[in-house]
């Protein structure tokens, strides 16, 4: 067999379960209003929820570094690609979540796999929800450290392994928000329980960043909780940012570790300095524009009741990501395919991204929608989870 014939059965098993992917092609810039595979849609799945990855100042900020600084950083951090403006990025993010030091990174698969390989290893132990990310799980995995997963958002459950452990070092790890349900880690159990079992708490805050705290620096903000009590917090720049890379910030020492022996932050060429400047302007954004987060704050409140008179099953989440599960994959499929022919774009999210038979309409809001496209899409989600149902049930 050659190797077409070696891989073609997977993909044929893939499409047969409901499960291939295929990509879209957005031809326009990530906002409410995009044109896919030339048509124009109503979207609700970007995870740019404070629309600020077409604002003008991001771009604007984006050209002047360019005409500054070029385009290719030309070499890792370590070499010579460590410009100014990352640095200067690295300052401003340090500030806005009241950490001695951050530290950047490409993106933020590679913080997560760079963090966690560099902090454990064989002979300890890590904890990590069942919920977690891929790119914490893969971490994880890789670090050659004893990995257990434990019971989304129970600490008991935590308690309960962290028992049975005589590992040299514990490291926790959780979503700050979870990336496909919405709802929050109970950091401040997980904090206590971190410092009473000795173990290193580190909160991946991918979809918290930019959204929650009051302005805006994330779940340890919205918690309260300082570097003694989260150690390890991580944030990407490619979401609420509206931008791209990540950031791991913590202790002075923290950062000097991984810049010492996080392999994904030392052998990757350094991003853009254009893309740091215009995080740059964005975090100012963020930092200034408290509305984004107010409006969001109403769209979400909006839909959630309009969503439960319509005897919607909603998520746990205050979040900008309001899931609805499905539950069967082809369901979720052609829920998706029917909300598109009526104008809307909802991806519809399957295994192994989330568990099997809790394939789901991942809906995202963001500040850039108004109040009446959210009366849009609850108008349509009626018509044709309805119209399924009749369909599903004739079967
Ligand atoms: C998107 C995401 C990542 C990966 O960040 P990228 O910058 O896109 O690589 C990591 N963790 C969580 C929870 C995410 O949602």
């Amino acid at each position: 067999m050659n190797i077409d014939q070696t891989l073609a059965p997977a993909l044929a098993e893939r499409r047969s379960a409901h499960l291939y992917r295929a990509r879209k092609l957005l031809q326009s810039p990530q906002t409410p209003q995009v044109i896919v595979d030339g048509k124009p849609y109503l979207a609700f799945c970007s995870n740019d929820y404070l629309g600020l990855a077409n604002h003008p100042d991001v771009i604007s900020a984006l050209q002047a570094s360019a005409q500054t600084f070029g385009v290719g950083s030309g070499a890792s951090h370590l070499v010579a690609g460590h410009s100014s403006e990352h640095h200067a990025l690295e300052e401003e993010l340090a500030a806005f979540t009241g950490r001695e030091r951050a530290l950047l990174f490409s993106t933020g698969y590679m913080a997560n796999v760079g963090a966690i390989t560099a902090l454990v290893g064989q002979g300890d132990a890590i904890f990590e929800d069942r919920l977690n990310h891929a790119s914490l799980l893969d971490a994880g995995l890789l670090s050659g450290a004893r990995f257990q997963r434990f019971l989304h958002n129970d600490v008991d459950n935590l308690q309960n392994r962290l028992d049975k452990t005589d590992a040299a070092r514990k490291l926790i790890v959780v979503d700050g928000v979870f990336s496909m349900d919405g709802d929050c880690a109970p950091l401040p159990e997980l904090a206590a329980l971190a410092q009473k079992n000795n173990a290193w708490l580190m909160v991946d805050d991918a979809h918290g960043f930019g959204c929650l705290g009051k302005t805006g620096a994330g779940s340890a903000e919205h918690f309260g909780l300082t570097q003694e009590q989260l150690p390890i917090l991580m944030g990407t720049l490619g979401k609420a940012a509206g931008s791209f890379g990540a950031f791991i910030a913590g202790s002075e020492i923290l950062i000097e570790t991984l810049i010492q022996f996080a392999r994904p932050y030392i052998y990757t060429t350094a991003m853009p300095p254009a893309v740091a400047a215009a995080t740059r302007a964005s975090l100012r954004i963020i930092q200034h524009e408290h509305w984004r987060r107010e409006h969001l704050a109403q769209l979400i409140a909006h839909f959630r009741k309009g969503a439960a008179a319509l005897g919607l099953q909603l998520m746990d989440s205050f979040s900008p990501i309001q899931p609805i599960v499905i539950g069967d994959e082809a369901k979720a499929l052609l829920i998706s395919q029917k909300l598109a022919e009526r104008g809307i774009l909802i991806v519809a999210i399957r295994p192994p991204t989330v568990p099997v038979g809790s394939s789901r309409l991942r809906i995202t809001f963001s500040a850039q929608h108004a109040i009446e496209q959210v009366d849009q899409l609850l108008a349509v989600l009626a018509d044709v989870i309805d119209a399924v149902g009749r369909e599903v049930a004739h079967d």
